[in-house]
């Protein structure tokens, strides 16, 4: 039996260290929430492989779709012979995505594909080329993706500068001085020092950040932005590659915005651990790309869309949107009654299952705390239970638990982070 610790001096030697590992494990096997790893030792797993497993690890109906679907085809590229998976799970999701409009969708593999396509879509929908994109925003780790994101190192450092015509607005963030207003304004900024609006194909925001932070925006702020795209026929772009397939209590984030992008990405868990991802949108916008323009190999493969299929199905039979808001309000309740014997949890937020808590020092939301939040990873991590950090200085500990989470089990992972707390800080 091989250790973690043989196995990390192998990927070492054999993987080019800009793949970043959080966790010096190697996972054998997994179940639902819990992880076991290559010397037998079981964690339970709230990362969910980065908001990829709101089904949990290998739900057993996932699995029986994906051994059905292998039993008749794996791949015949669906623009060379088309499936009925692909189809079938494109006509669910023109229904499920936000939006009182015929729609359209496309399916690629990963979530920077989805974004890529999208922009791709919108500027041939405007005719235009340029993008705005948010402070703090994470798109995807390809060109233009990159130049999306909003933050350099690590995603794009030492790699020169990245695709142009992206400008960059302010995310909304009341708790670090950004108000509604200011972000608007940045827009307007934008508008008069850098781009004309006639020039903008697009707006991509995520409605509630990911790796930036998890920082929800508002259905006001997400109003405001509605009615400026409308004003200058630029395409609203919702990123729910994180916040979508069911974290937040909705399917969609955006359907608690009282508003409807004109485009959607979703990847993620929308197939339970299969790599599968898309754009959905206003049917027109969505065939403004000529017979050719939109597609992939692997893009929509058979196996990820019986997952999906799947994993919609499991969605309903175990009413997973009702427990996601119950999951967030235990985690919720059980994070604030941590933060208050720890001052240095300056804010517990999210919206669903979509939470996290940020450490500042001292309680003052200007210093931020990495160097507390890595060790409360690294001690969770020795406890038996596996989180991850996000935002802009490393300093939010996010929580993406399956939601077929057993309730002793967030009780479990919450009394580690407590613990961790408690010896972290005495
Ligand atoms: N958009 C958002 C909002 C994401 O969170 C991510 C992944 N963290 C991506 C796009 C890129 O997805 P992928 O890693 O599948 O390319």
């Amino acid at each position: 039996m091989s250790t973690n610790k043989e196995l990390m001096q192998r990927r070492s030697n054999a993987v080019p260290r800009g793949v970043g590992q959080i966790h010096p494990i190697f996972a054998a096997r997994a179940e639902n929430c819990r992880v076991w790893d290559v010397e037998g030792r079981e964690y339970l797993d709230f990362a969910g492989g980065i908001a990829v497993l709101n089904t949990g690890h290998l739900h057993p109906q996932v699995v029986r779709a994906v051994e059905e679907q292998l039993k008749k085809l794996s791949h015949t590229c669906f623009q060379v012979l088309a499936y009925e998976p692909y189809l079938e799970l494109c006509e669910i999701l023109n229904q499920k995505v936000p939006g009182d409009f015929p729609k359209k969708t496309l399916l690629v593999s990963t979530g920077s594909e989805a974004v890529e396509n999208a922009v791709k879509i919108a500027r041939a929908a405007t005719k235009r080329n340029g993008t705005i994109a948010f402070t703090g925003a994470y798109h995807g780790r390809t060109h233009y993706t990159l130049s999306l994101t909003g933050k350099v190192a690590p995603y794009s450092a030492g790699m020169g500068l990245m695709p142009g015509h992206v400008y960059r607005a302010l995310f909304p963030c009341a708790l670090h001085g950004v108000s509604d207003d200011d972000a608007i304004a940045s827009i307007h900024r934008i508008f008069k020092n850098d781009a004309a609006p006639e020039d903008i194909a697009a707006i991509v925001i995520e409605p509630v950040q990911g790796e930036g932070g998890f920082y929800a925006t508002s259905p006001a702020f997400m109003q405001r932005l509605r009615d400026l795209c409308d004003e200058h026929g630029i395409m609203l772009i919702a990123d729910e590659v994180q916040s979508g397939a069911g974290r937040t209590g909705t399917f969609f984030a955006m359907e608690q915005m009282g508003v409807a992008a004109d485009i959607t990405t979703f990847a993620k868990s929308i197939a339970g651990g299969f790599p599968l991802a898309g754009v959905t949108g206003r049917a027109e916008v969505m065939d403004a790309i000529a017979p050719g323009g939109l597609g992939g190999t692997y893009a929509g493969s058979p196996i990820a869309c019986a997952a999906s299929l799947a994993v919609i199905k499991v969605f309903e039979q175990e009413d997973l949107l009702q427990k996601a808001k119950a999951v967030g309000n235990t985690l919720r309740e059980g994070l604030l009654a941590i933060a208050e014997k720890h001052r240095e949890i300056g804010d517990v937020r999210g919206l669903g299952a979509m939470i996290a808590i940020e450490l500042f020092e001292d309680g003052d939301s200007h210093k931020p705390n990495a160097a507390l939040t890595a060790q409360i990873v690294a001690r969770a991590r020795d406890k038996g239970l596996i989180l991850l950090s996000c935002g802009p200085y490393y300093n939010v500990l996010r929580i993406l638990v399956p939601l077929t989470v057993e309730p002793v089990q967030i009780q479990q992972g919450l009394d580690i982070i407590a613990a961790c707390f408690d010896e972290a800080t005495q």
